[in-house]
């Protein structure tokens, strides 16, 4: 079955934002984009209506009907959750990846059946799609309630790190892997452990192979915050402290500082460089982004 959103010029910028990484050209010249997924097609034509596609759709077109608030459908769409969306389990996710300013945050959380019930009244949605003082809200209540396990890599600590020889996914694949293991002795459960997936997962193990007492996932997802509940809520956790963070070190250099990676950031940085010096952004900034590069050029 099909279902079509109208949308408007801005939301189908922000639609396309949201699956940049999958988001083709088409060589039908009315098609803007194509998004394939697993069961799912959605394009997106050049006169702003986006037909959704495949086992999932109804799922996704509802999602994006609730999100932009349209009430354009006769009948609103009834459809049923992902068969797993609740199954009890740990999920994983990370935060501050993409950001220059801010540490890497990685939390694990427990979605059991106890749970559920009050996580639905809290309406839980994608990390991204949610604005911060949302997510603010939603974690104080989530961190009360919801069995985690939570790491916050510094700066400082990233930036050896990285030094040292890591890339970027194989400490996110330790950060993760020691999140899990806290967690499964903290709730003194093995039950299944689903990331959201950055690599692939022979490259999981891989990188992992030096970890003592791994607990292999049992399912690596990509966009899984959108499939496992418990996955969401470890997103929004992970986002959470990523934000406190970056205020905290916003307030402590007395610059508050920006998310993410753009123009505008590489200036801070170069202001900060120049103001402040190397010794500080090392301890506020991941430094191996072509950030740093281009901040000394500027
Ligand atoms: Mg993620």
């Amino acid at each position: 079955m099909n279902f079509v959103l109208s949308l408007t010029s801005e939301q189908v910028l922000f639609f396309l934002d949201y699956y940049k990484n999958e988001a083709e050209p088409s060589d039908n010249t009315h098609i803007k984009r194509v998004i394939t997924d697993n069961e799912l097609t959605i394009t997106v034509y050049h006169t702003n209506k986006v037909v959704f596609q495949g086992k999932t759709a109804a799922k996704h077109a509802l999602f994006w009907q609730e999100k932009f608030g349209l009430e354009d459908f006769k009948q609103p769409i009834k459809v049923e959750m992902h068969s797993d969306y609740y199954l009890p389990s740990i999920g994983s996710d990370e935060s501050g990846v993409g950001d220059y300013f801010g540490p890497l945050t990685v939390c694990a959380a427990y979605v059991g059946e106890e749970h559920i019930s009050w996580l639905k009244t809290l309406k839980i949605k994608d990390s991204k799609l949610i604005k911060d003082v949302e997510i603010k809200k939603i974690a104080v209540q989530l961190i009360e309630k919801i069995p985690y396990s939570l790491l916050i890599l510094d700066n400082e600590k990233y930036n050896q790190m990285i030094e040292k020889g890591y890339n970027a996914h194989k400490l996110k694949a330790h950060l993760h892997a020691q999140c899990h293991k806290h967690l499964t002795k903290k709730i003194g459960l093995k039950v299944p452990i689903i990331v959201d997936q950055f690599c692939t997962e022979a490259q999981y193990k891989n990188y992992t192979k030096d970890f003592k007492g791994l607990i292999m996932p049992t399912h690596f997802q990509t966009k899984a915050e959108s499939y496992y509940l418990s996955v969401a809520v470890a997103s929004i956790i992970a986002r959470y402290s990523f934000i406190t963070k970056l205020d905290q070190l916003s307030e402590k250099i007395g610059v508050p500082l920006l998310k993410g990676a753009s123009g505008k950031v590489d200036e801070l940085a170069k202001f900060i460089l120049d103001t402040k010096g190397e010794k500080t952004l090392r301890k506020i900034a991941k430094v191996h982004f072509k950030t740093t590069q281009k901040a000394t050029q500027l």
